[in-house]
């Protein structure tokens, strides 16, 4: 047949988008012949190329008995595909480039998306490669050596293969479904997922909101298995039933031309098989039947916090053409408003609230919510049921008051500046968030502007957006730990403690009266709000073209009481721009009780000032104050034109507040709430952070500060806070939009304002770490409170050297570079030991060092066994490395450190971190990369072989060890010999009548009687297992040889649950070097003593060179 029938019919949908009026990128949008749809976006200015497919399934269309399904499948996708068999290709192919990748599962979608380096160093010669213009499916002229060599072309090439062939291999099945088990057991002690799910499996079954989304290894794995499912074959069905050409969107950023992106995924994607699948609908009914609606939903969260949600059912905007007015916004920007008249205004004057927010979703095509969502204070929880009429109240208002056409315009026109200048997001976001837009029923010219502008005024869209809002279509959570303590069930899949119950009949009709109220019943503290003075009406920005932008700011004061730095926006032109001003006062952090004060007195300077400033954050101008060890950090942000006016009235207050009592007890309740809640946060947060802690000066536990709590008094706080402000050094960056006066007039205010003294030098807080000596090796453990943790964390980490060194730093950049791929496939993929694995390079004040962090159900010191053997490896790999490879690690490292700033706020918090550390050295990223470029393979083996290596007499290690209480150290002393081994046998006999085989008790705990089972010897368990398996019970080979390939796992997180250490000498994992004895740290004062202070930061060069003095104005 003649070659032209066969050449696939590419439609063009859409040629040009509305876009921002920086945005330099051109788009396109087609469609394939196989109906996959796809935009193509050309950024001549970008380092990051990116692509995103995004699937219209989602966790909704799981099986009703096999949740976390369509989650398992995008875990299990990724598994080898035909024409790339080996399971880590792909992500060694995009770490080789300076990439990465990820994916995420929603209700009705699944988004992969990864992002490579948008050219390669070695091309660059060969640029012209692009000119090849290709616009037909032609594949052999396509891969052409030149594209063969671009990191985008071959990353698609391996991204399309997982929508064309995946394997699905069979042996990574039971390790990715381990995966996926860890990451629901890291979300178990999460109120955000706890409360999620709640929600949902308290409504109708008829629907599949209904789900558990994430599932386990339970509802993946053995119960399956145990009804005689070939679980491989179920995930193959999903895929085969669910995923479809034309429920893909594809959105493909590059460097090249619109014509070479469009011929690369018409090569890579035309072959995706398209199945002609109807978009997913569920009609029958809504998330909530008529049945779950009007009812109370009191649960018990983990954290100690205090909520009120109100949820109405609503619309599905998306649905209806609904983008041209988006009604939500109009109700939402009133009922969230949180100034004068506000119902935030109103009960947190009442001592009844802190925080509120509201906010609609899509639940699925056709249906919507409306959530409204009060964090209470304790006298607020008394009073849900007032505070609940208030907003009924206030709904009544807005219908009398009817849609107004100012309000309107007031969001129009706010929106239709922000998207004005929006500036562009990095490649990956843009990529992942843009495939997801795409599967909404928008124009496709809109596909950028139609979610963020609206357009039209609609009263009548507005009246009926506001109907939803009624007395008989919402339902009610109240989330206290202590109230009202009956809570007499429990949520299946995550354990959360609640009870539901009819809303009674006199709070039912206190709402329906509320809501009927006449004009003159609603309190007068209620009203709509005022004109906002904030929104910018001068939008002009002052464009000099400069051939380089300049890498950093200049001084443009320097004198005894001012350093003031200043950059003119050179290269982002919105008319935006950032301040930061610090003033420099070691009081603040000197004692924990110190650091509490000052905490409070910020805190309470931004209770007094939100009800002012919110008309200033919904006008795009955000402001903040806080303290560091440094002092007091002030910082306003946003577009330029009110920035003074806002600015005076933060520094003001700053100087002025008086502290009323009843705020000081509402304040100081949430502060003490923060700190108790921060002992419940995930274990790997905790050894992070300890492990920065031990290796500090100065800066206080979260024990010291709340100890510090109970004895600080409204009297102190007041008379303590005119301290910090009597004596300091002000250092300031402004940035942006602004020319030299502004910046000069704004810090001049402060000077006005606040009246200090100049803070000499030599009072400045010095910032030190302590320097851990050659050769030590120091553990720290604690156990974490939350009785139902049950994960463990490590945190190790290896000295190297300080900050300012940049030979010492570009070595380090480099092992972060080489080992983090080998690590995540060893210690996360390979020997499943946890969902959080992370390597690098760690930071501190003036110190650095390598580390490794782990979070997982096994032990603290198996996971340190572990990363010891990890450690060999990676040192073996290093040696063994091709010097192609080598060479490919550094110029992907480069690439990273010379990755082009994206937008405005990017270089702001780039400078603000070079003045912070104290260092200023603004080129560091360019002197890194300088660095990375001379090192040598042999040079590396030697930096690796003193730091870092397990044998080396002079590496440095700090571990710090966060174990749970459910871990077998934790455990053991709370059972006897007895129960534990009757739980143990148990457990096993239980996991085998899972998996299909019937358990003679007596025959398994003869065969079990010889082994050493509280010992842990797992290998001698299993083999007992199989042993009544195949000579008691008689049950066929291949039976028995799958629960061989299980029992290890299943040994390993149930005896440390029961108490017993595991003994695995598994000779599949790397072995376990000999190393040297740890010292355990006992006491922290002891141990910070006992050890040396690194140098204090030294400006890098002479401050003088970077000035421009101008004379006072
Ligand atoms: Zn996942």
């Amino acid at each position: 047949m003649g070659s032209l029938d066969k050449k696939p019919l590419v439609k063009v949908l859409a040629d040009k988008l509305e876009k921002p009026e920086l945005d330099n990128r051109s788009y396109r949008v087609i469609q394939l012949s196989n109906e996959l749809e796809a935009l193509l976006v050309h950024d001549p200015d970008t380092d990051k190329a990116s692509a995103s497919v995004n699937v219209g399934v989602g966790s909704f269309s799981d099986d009703d008995d096999m949740p976390g399904m369509a989650h398992a499948v995008e875990h299990l996708l990724f598994m080898g595909t035909e024409k790339y068999p080996v399971e880590n290709d792909y992500n060694q192919y995009l770490t080789a480039h300076s990439g990465y990748s990820n994916a995420y599962t929603g209700s009705t979608e699944t988004n992969y998306f990864f992002e490579v380096a948008a050219s390669s160093e070695d091309v660059g010669s060969q640029k012209n490669g692009s000119g090849n213009r290709l616009t037909n499916g032609d594949l052999d002229a396509v891969t052409s050596p030149s594209n063969a060599d671009l990191p985008l072309y071959g990353a698609l090439d391996r991204f399309s293969q997982f929508f064309i062939a995946p394997l699905f291999l069979e042996e990574t099945l039971d390790r990715e479904l381990r995966a996926v088990d860890s990451e629901n057991k890291k979300n178990l002690q999460s109120d955000n997922w706890r409360m999620m799910q709640l929600d949902k499996s308290l409504s109708t079954k008829k629907h599949p909101y209904h789900h558990f989304s994430t599932g386990n290894l339970a509802t993946l794995r053995d119960e399956p298995r145990a009804r005689g499912l070939d679980i491989r074959s179920e995930f193959m069905k999903f895929h085969a039933k669910h995923y479809s050409a034309n429920r893909m969107k594809l959105v493909v950023l590059g460097k090249e031309s619109l014509d070479t992106l469009q011929s690369w995924v018409e090569e890579f994607f035309s072959a995706v098989d398209n199945k002609s699948l109807p978009c997913l609908r569920w009609d029958e009914s809504g998330p909530y039947a008529e049945e779950d609606l009007l009812k109370i939903i009191f649960a018990k969260p983990v954290m100690e916090s205090r909520s009120l949600d109100i949820t109405f059912t609503y619309q599905d905007e998306e649905e209806n053409n609904l983008y041209l007015c988006q009604p939500h916004r109009y109700i939402t920007h009133l009922i969230g408003h949180e100034g004068p008249g506000s119902i935030l205004a109103y009960i947190k004057a009442l001592g009844w609230a802190n925080v509120l927010s509201v906010g609609t979703n899509t639940v699925s095509p056709g249906f919507g919510q409306l959530t409204i969502d009060i964090r209470l204070t304790p006298d607020g929880l008394e009073k849900y049921e007032e505070i609940t009429k208030i907003v009924f109240q206030y709904i009544a208002l807005i219908k009398h008051a009817g849609p107004q056409r100012w309000i309107f315009d007031e969001i129009k026109n706010m929106k239709e500046v922000d998207f004005r200048f929006k500036e562009k997001s990095p490649a990956t976001r843009f990529t992942s968030t843009t495939s997801s837009t795409m599967q909404k029923a928008l124009p496709r010219e809109l596909l950028l502007s139609g979610e963020r502008v609206v357009r039209e005024y609609n009263e009548a869209e507005i009246e009926k957006g506001l109907s939803w809002l009624r007395s008989d279509n919402y339902r009610i959570h109240v989330t206290s730990q202590e109230f009202p303590g009956d809570w007499d069930q429990k949520e299946k899949w995550y354990g959360t403690e609640y009870r539901i119950q009819d809303v009674p009949l006199a709070f039912q009709e206190a709402i329906t009266n509320a809501l009927n109220s006449k004009p003159e019943d609603i309190p007068k503290e209620l009203h709509m709000p005022h004109k906002n003075d904030f929104v910018p009406t001068q939008l002009t920005v002052e464009r000099k073209e400069v051939d380089t932008p300049s890498k950093v700011p200049k001084l443009i004061r320097n004198d005894d009481a001012v350093r003031l730095w200043y950059k003119k926006d050179d290269q982002f032109w919105v008319p935006k721009a950032s301040i930061k001003i610090t003033l420099r006062n070691p009081l603040v952090s000197i004692t924990p009780a110190n650091s509490v004060k000052t905490a409070l007195y910020t805190m309470l300077v931004h209770d007094e000032l939100s009800e002012y400033s919110y008309d200033a954050e919904i006008a795009g101008l955000e402001w903040d104050f806080n303290e560091s060890n440094r002092g007091l950090n002030i910082s306003v942000s946003g577009y330029n034109e009110k920035m003074p006016v806002l600015l005076e009235k933060v520094l003001t207050c700053m100087r002025n507040i008086e502290i009323k009592p009843e705020r000081f007890r509402i304040v100081k309740e949430r502060i003490i709430r923060s700190y108790r809640n921060w002992e419940f946060a995930q274990p790997y947060q905790h050894s992070g952070s300890y492990i920065q802690w031990l290796r500090s000066t100065i800066g206080w536990s979260n024990d010291q500060l709340l100890a510090e709590i109970p004895h600080v008094s409204v009297e102190e706080v007041a008379e303590f806070y005119p301290q910090l402000l009597k004596q300091v050094h002000i250092e300031v960056l402004a940035h942006g939009n602004l020319y030299k006066e502004d910046a000069l007039r704004m810090t001049q205010l402060v000077e006005h304002i606040i009246k200090p003294r100049a803070l000499p030098r030599a009072q400045w807080q010095k910032k030190r770490n302590l320097i851990l000596p050659e050769g030590s090796d120091y553990t720290w453990s604690r156990v974490h409170k939350d009785p139902a943790m049950v994960n463990n964390s490590i945190d190790y980490f290896l000295y190297v050297g300080e900050i300012n060194n940049p030979i010492l730093r570009g070595k380090l950049l480099l092992l972060d570079q080489i080992g983090s791929e080998p690590a995540f496939d060893h210690l996360r993929t390979k020997e499943q030991l946890g969902y959080i694995v992370w390597s690098g390079s760690r930071y501190g004040a003036t110190t650095m060092g390598y580390r490794v962090t782990i979070q997982s159900e096994r032990s603290a010191e198996y996971l340190e066994k572990r990363i010891n053997a990890f450690l060999m490896v990676l040192s073996k790999n290093i040696e063994e490395m091709s010097p192609k490879d080598f060479e490919s690690h550094k110029r992907s490292m480069i690439n990273k450190r010379l990755e082009k700033l994206k937008n405005l706020d990017s270089e702001f918090g780039r400078f603000q971190s070079h003045i912070s550390d104290e260092y200023y050295n603004f080129l560091q990223a360019e002197e890194d990369a300088e660095s990375v470029r001379h090192i040598t393979q042999q040079q590396m083996i030697d930096f690796f072989g003193h730091y870092i290596h397990p044998d080396s007499p002079h590496r440095a290690k700090l571990s710090v060890h966060i174990i749970a209480q459910s871990s077998p150290k934790e455990v053991a002393p709370t059972l006897s010999k007895d129960d534990q081994l009757e739980k143990i046998q148990n457990t096993i006999e239980k996991s085998l009548v899972a998996s299909g085989v019937g358990v003679d008790t007596d025959k398994l705990r003869a065969r079990l009687a010889n082994v050493d089972i509280l010992g842990g010897d797992q290998n001698g368990i299993t083999a007992a297992i199989l042993t009544y398996l195949r000579d008691d019970a008689q049950i066929p080979e291949e039976h028995v040889n799958m629960v061989a390939e299980q029992a290890p796992q299943l040994l390993s997180t149930v005896l440390p649950a029961l108490g017993v250490e595991v003994q695995t000498d598994d000779k599949n994992l790397p072995p376990v070097p000999e190393v040297k004895a740890t010292t355990w740290i006992e006491n922290v004062p002891e141990f910070k003593a006992s050890l040396q202070v690194s140098t204090a930061p030294i400006p890098v060069v002479d401050l003088s060179t970077f000035e421009e003095l101008e004379p006072k104005l």
